[in-house]
């Protein structure tokens, strides 16, 4: 049973106490306008927080090698000594003894301080022949003991775990902690929990208004992680609830049965001068099984550089050639739709399988001649970029349709595939990609692919040398580069920005003098960067192709996948400012050719961490590692897109973290769809409602709503 909407949730928060109209002006610029809003604030961390001590006790119980603590009283003196390692003492007493604080290296800080200012220092204390000092303590002011009496300061503080909660610079922290704790425990008691008890109690959850209230104010850290995993859980479940719906309405959608056979099989592998890989073979086997039924295949075909994905899509294609269907393959630049089909028609060379390419270059006359082949049904494979979708195109039955290195093909593209497909079924569907998606966001932001993976590369692939140089010692990239170049071989150097700034980043445009009159004087240099027109950028890449060209010098767009074998060596400026999964890629473009690729990455990492990853991505080849790493290092939202994917952001779950978690929420998920697939159930609304709010446009649940 529904129970009615809950009021308190509704309330505007100028009905709280201390909260006039210019405050909740600054709260509703922090978009919280209502008591739900604040309760849904969530605090992003906790602290933990000293109780007070006094410093005669402090001084006895603190050991040599340092406590946490936390004293308040007044200022009493004040030094700075000066020089370059400047240092501000403060010296604190609180009436039973004296703790002197220290800040290194922040000058700023003496204007912080005068005698008679009372605060609360916290942080470590270390004891020094008998008196008691903080380094770098995180400092409170108080008042100053002459304006005002000790009596209206805060009490005494205990022991606390402390949310932190987004802030800005009018509404500080510690106020929307007042603010949401005032109202907490009524506005809790209103939250309507969404999950049946029996999940709660299988799973050893707490109740939803429990686990916001400890969330925030736990009163220890058990009651905190308790409702962290609560919090985390719904946020998963919710997400994987939208994925099974997703999942489900595709597998409604009914897709062209297209099955195997060896006399098929033998048909299509003797097209290739070369033997499939195993791990060729298995993805192979596993789309053919897909093909083979009517629920529409939706797989990811993941594969380093070089491993080979192109081989195992055509051969799809080639299956659903022997069923007399089409496909077709949309790549991300006309340059590599030209490069598919190259390639493609050389490997269909002496076959009636008939292969085009669709790209925004062609005249008028040649896109609607073009046209009528598609709609009769006298084009087999059909290769293009976005205009495959944009196009007045239509099929005479589209069977299967592959995307290659797109990391942003949704819902929506689907939707349009199948208006095109010429059949009232919805083709099977491959994505290509290079970049290895970890299993947490396989199962989540990508929660509605299966995958398949190709780990290894054909044997016959040249090793990618990498060598980490600083950048006072740039020079002799150049001199390694100019030495490949007179060899008849081309570069590639890559610099993270396209224009110089105050970040004193090397830019292409800057870079590209630099060399010319130095280093790489008298060789043929080009940009090519993101800013450039689509066409100008074609013009170039093709010229270095041609060998016309002897270096580019190039922001990341060289990342996706074109092959220019005679390419063997590549400097990347700067690689401490790139992702790993991306230096990965990037070096990927110098190992195509039969000659071995070198890979220079000039860096200068400032930390231990930064080091580390470097450190990484020269010493394994492993892409699948090296998205592992990258994602512990730069968290999900950074990787792969998952930004662009258009979901909103998990607040609470840590896909870094949460497998677990997100295994038994995508497990509960699948379950409950199956037996309720359109949450009609009016027990349900509710948390219908959210997926509908939360993922309805990004996964399509129109149809569910
Ligand atoms: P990817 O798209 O995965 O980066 P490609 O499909 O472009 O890789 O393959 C890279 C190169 O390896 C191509 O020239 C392709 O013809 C070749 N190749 C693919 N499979 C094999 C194999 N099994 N044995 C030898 N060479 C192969
Ligand atoms: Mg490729």
């Amino acid at each position: 049973m529904e129970t009615p909407p809950s009021t308190i949730l509704e309330t505007k928060v100028t009905t709280l106490q201390g909260v006039g109209p210019a405050r909740a002006a600054l709260f509703s610029a922090l978009g919280l306008h209502t008591i739900g809003d604040l309760l849904r604030h969530l605090p992003f961390r906790h602290e933990f927080e000293h109780a007070e001590e006094a410093v005669a006790t402090a001084t006895l119980f603190v050991p040599a090698e340092g406590a946490n603590l936390a004293v308040r009283g007044e200022i009493v003196a004040v030094r700075v000594t000066p020089g370059r390692k400047a240092r501000v003492e403060a010296t604190l007493s609180d009436g039973s003894g004296t703790v002197r604080l220290v800040f290194f290296n922040a000058p700023w800080m003496k204007s912080k301080f005068h005698p008679g200012l009372r605060g609360i220092a916290e942080g470590k204390a270390k004891s020094r022949a008998g008196y008691l000092e903080m380094s770098n303590p995180k400092w409170t002011a108080l008042a100053s003991g002459s304006e005002t009496n000790t009596a209206s300061e805060p009490a005494s503080r205990e022991a606390r775990l402390r949310p932190v909660y987004a802030a800005s610079e009018s509404i500080s922290s510690a106020l929307i902690e007042q603010t949401i704790a005032s109202v907490l425990v009524p506005a809790c008691a209103a939250i309507q929990d969404p999950l049946p008890s029996l999940y709660r109690t299988q799973h050893a959850l707490p109740p939803l208004g429990d686990a916001y209230r400890a969330f925030h104010a736990p009163r220890d850290l058990d009651e905190l992680a308790a409702a962290r995993r609560r919090l985390a859980y719904d946020e998963l479940l919710a997400l994987q609830l939208a994925v099974a719906i997703r999942r489900r309405l595709r597998e409604e959608g009914g897709a062209s049965v297209l099955p195997t056979s060896a006399r098929i099989e033998k048909e299509i592998f003797a097209r290739f001068p070369f033997k499939l890989t195993k791990e060729q073979l298995r993805a192979f086997s596993e789309i053919a099984s897909d093909l083979g039924k009517s629920t529409p295949m939706n797989r990811l075909l993941q594969g380093d550089v070089g491993a080979g994905k192109t081989a195992v899509a055509l051969c799809a294609m080639l299956l659903a050639k022997s069923h007399g269907a089409q496909s077709a393959i949309m790549a991300p630049t006309e340059l590599l739709a030209e490069q598919h089909f190259r390639s493609i028609t050389k490997f269909l060379e002496g076959t009636s399988v008939r292969c085009a390419l669709i790209t925004g270059s062609l005249t008028a006359g040649q896109r609607t001649a073009l046209r009528k082949q598609v709609k009769a049904g006298e084009i087999d494979i059909l290769i293009g970029t976005h205009a495959l979708l944009t196009d007045a195109l239509e099929f005479q039955h589209l069977a299967l349709a592959i995307i290659d290195e797109q990391h942003r093909f949704g819902v929506a593209q689907r939707a349009v595939l199948r208006s095109k497909s010429g059949v009232d079924r919805t083709p099977h569907m491959l994505v290509m990609t290079a970049t290895p998606i970890p299993r947490t966001l396989a199962l989540s932001v990508y929660g509605d692919l299966d995958v398949s993976v190709i780990r290894s590369k054909p044997l016959d692939r040249q090793k990618i040398h990498t060598r980490l140089l600083p950048s006072a010692r740039a020079n002799e990239a150049y001199q390694f580069v100019r030495t490949r170049i007179e060899q008849g071989e081309q570069a590639f150097i890559v610099v993270p920005a396209v224009e110089a700034s105050d970040l004193g980043l090397k830019a292409t445009d800057t870079h590209l003098a630099f060399l010319q009159a130095g280093a790489l004087h008298g060789l043929r240099l080009a940009n090519l960067h993101g800013q450039m027109k689509p066409e100008d950028r074609d013009a170039t890449m093709t010229r270095f192709l041609r060998h016309e060209l002897d270096a580019l010098i190039a922001t990341v767009v060289i990342e996706v996948g074109v092959d220019v074998p005679n390419a063997t060596v590549m400097v990347v400026e700067h690689a401490e400012r790139f992702g790993l999964a991306q230096l990965h890629q990037l070096r990927g473009r110098v190992g195509r050719g039969t000659k071995g690729g070198v890979a220079i990455l000039i860096g200068d990492a400032t930390t231990d961490d930064g080091h580390a990853r470097l450190e990484a991505i020269r010493s394994t080849d492993d892409g699948f590692k090296i998205a592992e790493l990258d994602l512990t290092i730069r968290g999900p939202g950074e990787f792969f897109g998952a930004r662009q994917s258009g979901l909103p952001p998990l607040v609470v779950a840590d896909l870094t973290r949460d497998l677990p978690l997100l295994e038994l929420a995508r497990r509960d998920a699948f379950a409950w769809i199956e037996r309720s697939p359109r949450l009609a159930d009016p027990a349900e609304a509710l948390l219908k409602r959210k997926i509908i709010h939360l993922y309805g446009e990004a996964f399509g649940l129109g149809d569910v709503a």
